[in-house]
C-alpha cells in the first residue's frame, strides 16, 4: 500500500508539531510505523492522504456515531454558519439542548456547557469539592478523565495509598490528594470509605471503562460506589464522555440503573465539534458561578455550531430502534471475530457496550480487571493491527483504546473487515510458527 504522501506530511509536521501529532493517542507509538494523515470521510470510511480507503472503527475517538459528513449534521452546520459563529451570549439552542440533555440523562436536572471532555470532568470535581468542602478524590486504574492535572495520577505502591504523579508537570500536591483504586475492586473501594470516606469530595468512574480498552463494570460495582458515596456524602460522578449517548441513548446509567450526582459528557454530544459538558442535581448545580461560589466560565461554550451539529445528532439517535441496531452489527462484527480467531486458534475474547466495543489478545473469556487488560498479547495486537490496517481497516493504533460502530457500518463494511480478521488472524499464527 503506497503511503508515501502520509510520510512526507508526517516528517514536515515533526518539525512544527511534537511528535507531528496534536493528541498522543493519534501517534503510532503502541504499534509502531508512523501514522497516516487523512484528507476525508463519508459514512463508514475514512480517505487517507494517499487515498488510500479504510473502514474506520475510530470514529474521531467516539464522537462519530452516525459515522462522517452525515446530512443532517452537515446541513445543521451549515444553516447556523449563515446566521453567525458565535455570540459570546445566550442562544436559543443552547436552551433546546440543555433540555434534551435533562430529559435523555435521567440523573442531570441541570447541565453546563464546555468545550471538552476535560473541561467538564475538571469542573465537575472542582464543584463536587466546593459542594462538599472536602479535597480527595478517587478514581480507578485505568480509567482516563482527560489530562486533568490532579487526574493524571496512577496508583501509589498500596490500594490505600496516595496515588503519585503519571505525568511530568503535576505537583505531588495534587496527586496526594488523588487516590487511586482497582477498577471492578468493590472490597477496595469499601476498604478505602471506612478510612477515608468522610474526607472524600468525590469518586468519578467511567460507569463502561472505555480508556483500557473496554471493560464493562461487575454487578454490583456501580452499586456499591453510590452506595459508599451517599452513605459518606461524597459526590459520584459519572464520566460518560464516551459512553453518553453510546452505549445507549441514556449513556451507561440507563443501562446500569445507578444514578451518579454529576455526570460528564463530552464526544457524541457535539457530533464531531467540539464540545463537553456536565450536569446534575440542581442543588449542586446551583453551586456555580454565577449562582454560586465555585467558578467555572468559557469564552466559546455553548458553541452555536456544536450545538446545532449536536441537536441534529441527538435527533437521529432518538429514533426508535437506533441502539438496537447499533448494538446488533457491533455484536455480529464480534462474533465474527470471535469465531475466526477460534478457527485459527488464537486467544482473543471480546466485550462490548451498545456501539463501544474491545478486542483483546488473551485467554481469559471474561476481561474486567485492569491487570487482566495488561496482560494481553501486545506483539499479536501490534500483527493484528498493522494487517488490518494493510488490508483497509482503521483501528485505534493502541491496544487500551476502546472500538466504536456507526451507524453507517452495514453488512458490507463489516463482511470486509471479517475478511481482514481472517488475514490477520492467519499473520499471528504464521508469527507463532517461527
Ligand atoms: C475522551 C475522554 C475524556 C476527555 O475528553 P476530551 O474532549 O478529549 O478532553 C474524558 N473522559 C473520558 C471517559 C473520555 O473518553
Amino acid at each position: 500500500m503506497d503511503n508515501s504522501e502520509s510520510q512526507s506530511l508526517y516528517k514536515l509536521a515533526q518539525q512544527v508539531i511534537p511528535g507531528g501529532v496534536n493528541s498522543p493517542v493519534r501517534s503510532f507509538k503502541n504499534v509502531g510505523g508512523n501514522p497516516l494523515f487523512f484528507k476525508k470521510g463519508d459514512g463508514a470510511y475514512l480517505f487517507d492522504a494517499d487515498n488510500n480507503r479504510y473502514i474506520d472503527y475510530v470514529g474521531a475517538f467516539g464522537p462519530l456515531i452516525l459515522g462522517h459528513r452525515n446530512k443532517e449534521v452537515v446541513t445543521a452546520i451549515n444553516t447556523q454558519l449563515e446566521k453567525g459563529i458565535c455570540f459570546g451570549a445566550s442562544t436559543e439552542a443552547e436552551v433546546e439542548i440543555a433540555q434534551q440533555i435533562c430529559r435523555i440523562v435521567h440523573s442531570i436536572e441541570q447541565v453546563r456547557l464546555v468545550n471538552s471532555g476535560t473541561e467538564a470532568t475538571m469542573s465537575a470535581i472542582r464543584l463536587a469539592r466546593g459542594h462538599t468542602g472536602r479535597d480527595k478524590v478517587v478514581k480507578f486504574e485505568g480509567c482516563y478523565h482527560g489530562h486533568v492535572d490532579g487526574l493524571l495520577v496512577k496508583a501509589g505502591s498500596g490500594a490505600l495509598t496516595i496515588g503519585e504523579p503519571d505525568s511530568l508537570g503535576v505537583p505531588s500536591a495534587y496527586s496526594d490528594l488523588t487516590h487511586v483504586l482497582p477498577f471492578n475492586d468493590i472490597a477496595a473501594v469499601e476498604e478505602y470509605f471506612e478510612n477515608f470516606g468522610n474526607e472524600t469530595a468525590c469518586v468519578i468512574v467511567e460507569p463502561v471503562a472505555g480508556n483500557m480498552n473496554c471493560v464493562p463494570p461487575i454487578p454490583g460495582f456501580l452499586e456499591a460506589l453510590r452506595e459508599q458515596c451517599t452513605l459518606h456524602g461524597s459526590v459520584l460522578i459519572f464520566d460518560e464522555v464516551m459512553t453518553g449517548f453510546r452505549v445507549a441513548l441514556g449513556g451507561a446509567q440507563s443501562i446500569y440503573g445507578v444514578l451518579p450526582d454529576l455526570t460528564a459528557l463530552g464526544k457524541v454530544i457535539g457530533g464531531g465539534l467540539p464540545i463537553g459538558a456536565f450536569g446534575g442535581k440542581a442543588e449542586i448545580m446551583a453551586k456555580i458561578a454565577p449562582t454560586g461560589a465555585v467558578y467555572q466560565a468559557g469564552t466559546l461554550s455553548g458553541s452555536p455550531l456544536a450545538i446545532a451539529a449536536g441537536l441534529a445528532t441527538l435527533a437521529i439517535i432518538s429514533e426508535q430502534n437506533f441502539y438496537e441496531e447499533l448494538k446488533l452489527k457491533t455484536k455480529t462484527l464480534l462474533d465474527g471475530m470471535k469465531e475466526i480467531a477460534g478457527a485459527h486458534k488464537i486467544e482473543f475474547t471480546t466485550n462490548q457496550a451498545g456501539g463501544m466495543f474491545g478486542c483483546f489478545f488473551n485467554d481469559d473469556e471474561n476481561i474486567s480487571s485492569f491487570t487482566q487488560v495488561m496482560n494481553s498479547n501486545s506483539e499479536h495486537f501490534q500483527i493484528y493491527f498493522h494487517a488490518m490496517l494493510n488490508n483497509g481497516v482503521y483501528l485505534a493504533p493502541s491496544p487500551f483504546e476502546a472500538g466504536f460502530v456507526s451507524i453507517d457500518h452495514g453488512k458490507e463494511e463489516i463482511e470486509k473487515t471479517l475478511g481482514a480478521a481472517e488475514i490477520a488472524f492467519k499473520a499471528i499464527k504464521t508469527s507463532r510458527k517461527k
